[in-house]
């Protein structure tokens, strides 16, 4: 795997002079492959889900559960089969950002949809118990999108110090970071350098009765900014410093496509589904400790990786640097890229013109070069002292390189070149949710979504300035209760621009005389479609689950986090979420994955 080898990165000084290499080489590696595969035709549908878990150690009688930084020796076991066996390996297991977190898919992808989709739950049930024989008798593995004391004071088993050189944040120590694999922390401290100057990263504090005024950290803000929190009495924040909200975890979904026209289909249509599924699969309430007003992690992530010079980001005029970028590389789209979308494109792409002018004469597509233009106004993060070097025409990590820290809603996967993995495109959005059974029904109506998008030519297109409005309030404390989101209440039309503000119940369950929804769009492809009928009846319930989230019947993971802290005996309505809470919310958490505690609010049974 190119993408995570174990390399030698070079300071940031090095990488930021190798910058312009790394976007020419990847960019003539991006046309190479690109003339080799764009007329690439991949007949059979495959797909497959990414978990992210993170490692917990629990000590019953100090009553603290701490993120367990064992995940490199759980993670060598994990992936000795499939250094034995590539081919017939039934889960692939890799590392990610936190030295508490691994990453699981399934060994194949799914193939089929309909055929495949009762094979998600238990291939997710599967992967769990995997991980579970390598563990510690105090350790287990959950799914959680936040660990609700990130960097707080000695969160981690072994606990750690809290001062740290990569990322020079106060609050999240190096060790925390994993390290068998360079690129975590140069990644980390690239950012920071690149930036320059410091983050200030604030999550405002969920007011409760007796939530204090101050909360006791001390922060290093410029004056200015102290002063304008104190004038405008803007509630408590809780801060990051720096790149660790990487530390989340996620769900993520990659579907092939038939060939680039479906691919750029399947991710245009997608986009504005992404911060409706944002919102639906909300569980990220609490961080640093404390109940927070957001319910999600993406906009924090985005801050935390956030390597825009001041330049950039437009607080100082342009000199170093020679683009303005409105959005974070951690953001949503910044275009469509089928030919449909081009005209809900109403926000400016930033975008390198030398580079697009170089795609289009190669012969690329125009919003396929855009796209790519677009992408390549970033720095490479981290560059590998042994990777400097490419034979453009055999080589990809070039590219790679750039397009693998263009964090965004959805991505647009290109085949590889000389094998049968063809067009893809991810759907990067949803938070990971506690249970396998909710992780499959989000998954298969993902997949089931994908399906009747193609089978019914369905356009879901709003403005591009739309979407990022949604995106914003999809993070909402409650946004299913509180918010309405833009949503093209016309779909079957292709013309239209029907753009309505409606719930989430109403674009899942439908609005009488305006949108059929989703989920009965969904039905109706299953109802016309032969399908066995105990498939059918899992599918049911996974769609009743959606429906009951979406119409407020059901929780959001995030809003039953919240209500088990205020319920909790020792809460003190002060916002704050202690050791013991923690312990016996990841403890409730740990029986909710085994099914032996019970939660009629958020499944319904
Ligand atoms: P990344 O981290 O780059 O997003 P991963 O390899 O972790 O990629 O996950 C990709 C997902 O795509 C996995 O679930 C995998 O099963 C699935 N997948 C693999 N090959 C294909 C393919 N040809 N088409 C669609 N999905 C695929
Ligand atoms: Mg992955
Ligand atoms: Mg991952
Ligand atoms: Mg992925
Ligand atoms: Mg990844």
């Amino acid at each position: 795997r190119k993408e995570l080898a174990k390399g030698s990165p070079l300071s940031w000084q090095e990488t930021k002079q190798k910058a312009s290499h790394v976007r020419k080489h990847g960019l003539k590696q991006f046309i190479n492959i690109y003339n080799k595969t764009k007329d690439t035709r991949s007949p059979a549908l495959k797909w497959g889900d990414e978990i992210e878990y993170m490692i917990i150690a629990l000590d019953q009688s100090a009553k603290t559960a701490h993120v367990s930084l064992r995940s490199n020796e759980i993670l060598e076991s994990l992936q000795r089969e499939e250094i034995e066996n590539p081919e017939t390996a039934r889960f692939l297991w890799r590392p990610e950002y936190g030295a508490y977190m691994v990453e699981g898919t399934p060994g194949k992808p799914y193939s089929g949809v309909l055929k495949d989709l009762l094979t998600v739950e238990p291939c997710m049930i599967q992967r769990r118990k995997e991980i579970q024989k390598y563990l510690k008798s105090n350790e287990i593995a959950v799914t959680l999108t936040s660990y609700p004391r990130l960097a707080c004071p000695f969160f981690s088993e072994p606990p750690l110090p809290q001062e740290s050189s990569s990322s020079k944040s106060t609050f999240f120590p190096d060790m925390a970071i994993n390290h068998m694999y360079p690129r975590y922390r140069a990644i980390t401290f690239n950012t920071r350098e690149r930036r320059g100057d410091d983050y200030h990263i604030r999550i405002p504090v969920m007011k409760d009765q007796l939530t204090r005024n101050s909360i006791t950290e001390v922060f290093e803000f410029e004056e200015e900014e102290v002063e304008e929190t104190l004038t405008e009495s803007i509630p408590n924040f809780v801060c990051y410093d720096s790149v660790d909200g990487m530390g989340y975890c996620c769900l993520q979904v990659t579907f092939q496509a038939f060939n680039m026209d479906e691919a750029r289909t399947l991710y245009d249509q997608l986009a504005p589904i992404c911060p409706i599924l944002l919102a639906l699969t909300a569980a990220s309430p609490v961080h640093r400790g404390f109940l927070t007003g957001t319910d999600c992690r993406w906009n924090i992530i985005s801050q935390c990786v956030d390597c825009r010079t001041k330049e950039e980001r437009g607080l100082e005029p342009l000199s170093r640097d020679r683009f303005i970028i409105p959005k974070s590389r951690y953001d949503s789209i910044s275009a469509y890229i089928s030919n449909e979308g081009s005209r809900y494109n109403d926000v400016p792409v930033v975008l390198n013109d030398h580079y697009l002018l170089e795609l289009l004469e190669a012969g690329v597509e125009e919003p396929i070069a855009r796209h790519i233009a677009h992408l390549f106004v970033r720095d490479p993060l981290v560059l590998f002292s042994e990777k400097v070097d490419q034979e453009d025409e055999k080589e990809i990590d070039h590219f790679d390189n750039i397009q693998s820290t263009n964090w965004q809603t959805v991505r647009l996967k290109l085949p590889l070149p000389d094998t049968d993995v063809g067009w893809r495109v991810e759907f990067r959005p949803c938070e990971v949710q506690i249970t396998d059974f909710e992780n499959a029904a989000f998954v298969c109506f993902i997949a089931l979504l994908t399906r009747i998008i193609l089978s019914y030519k369905l356009n879901f297109l709003i403005p591009i300035s739309k979407v990022d409005e949604n995106m914003k309030r999809s993070q909402e404390k409650d946004a299913i209760k509180n918010c309405k989101f833009y949503f093209n209440s016309n779909p079957f039309d292709s013309d239209s621009d029907e753009v309505t503000e409606m719930t989430i119940n109403e674009i899942i369950n439908g609005k009488d005389g305006y949108f059929s929804g989703l989920i009965p769009l969904v039905e109706s492809f299953l109802n016309a479609t032969e399908i066995e009928a105990e498939t059918h009846q899992r599918l049911h319930d996974y769609l009743r689950l959606i429906s009951g989230r979406a119409s407020g019947e059901l929780q959001t993971a995030a809003s039953w986090i919240r209500s088990f802290v205020r319920s909790h005996p020792s809460y003190k309505f002060d916002s704050q979420v202690t050791e013991e809470i923690t312990y016996d919310l990841i403890t409730a958490i740990n029986q909710l994955e085994q099914g032996t505690r019970k939660e009629p609010l958020l499944y319904g049974y």
